[in-house]
């Protein structure tokens, strides 16, 4: 299965991408991780995106969609992928579109995961101060502040745009961590 996970900085992407992940043996593929892991060594990707991404703006589109076009070539990625992040603006999606169709691959699905902004911030502060390694350097109220509405101005319409496809399923996100996997897993019919 080839799938997308929409929504909100916080709304719960990550944990329930690696759930799915696992149950369904297809492959997360998080462009934040991504990044992070380009900065900490230091790539050339990881010098374009460090400050870029310290103040919560988007990393230019062909940077990310470089990026996916390769990763989801990998021989890991034969049996499906999330995309989780990716895409985040409208620009990104279509990219997406032209390289799955060159590729000769579908999307199966894409799920949005709803959350209310005031749940958000409180989430996305409490992971700061929970997190092992340190506070991500984007965690910060004012790059979180940013975040948001980077998420609303460009990231939203993905979520339209997808929706005038016919292909936007909605899942709500603040109910339980295991309600919510649940409530994903029979959106797709594999439960
Ligand atoms: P969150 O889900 O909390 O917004 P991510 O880990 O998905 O965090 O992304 C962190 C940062 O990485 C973003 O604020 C942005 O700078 C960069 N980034 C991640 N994915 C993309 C993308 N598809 N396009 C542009 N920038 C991206």
């Amino acid at each position: 299965m080839r799938l997308i996970f929409l929504g909100p900085p916080g709304a719960g992407k990550g944990t329930q991408a690696q759930r799915i992940e696992s149950f369904l043996n297809i492959k997360q593929l998080s462009t934040g991780d991504m990044l992070r892991a380009a900065v900490a060594a230091k790539t050339p990707v990881g010098l374009v995106a460090q400050d870029i991404m310290a103040r919560g703006d988007l990393v230019p589109d062909e940077v990310v969609v470089g990026i996916i076009a390769d990763r989801i070539d990998e021989a890991d990625c034969a049996n499906g992928f999330i995309l989780d992040g990716f895409p985040r603006n409208v620009a990104q999606a279509e990219a997406l579109n032209v390289m799955l169709d060159e590729k000769g691959l579908t999307l199966d699905g894409v799920i949005e995961l709803k959350v209310n902004s005031e749940i958000l911030i409180g989430r996305i502060l409490k992971r700061a101060e929970e997190s092992a390694g340190g506070p991500r350097e984007d965690d910060t109220q004012e790059a979180l502040t940013h975040r948001l509405r980077v998420y609303e101005e460009q990231t939203a319409p993905v979520s339209a745009y997808y929706a005038g496809k016919g292909v936007l399923k909605e899942v709500d996100g603040m109910q339980e961590i295991d309600q919510v996997t649940e409530a994903i897993k029979a959106t797709l019919g594999v439960n």
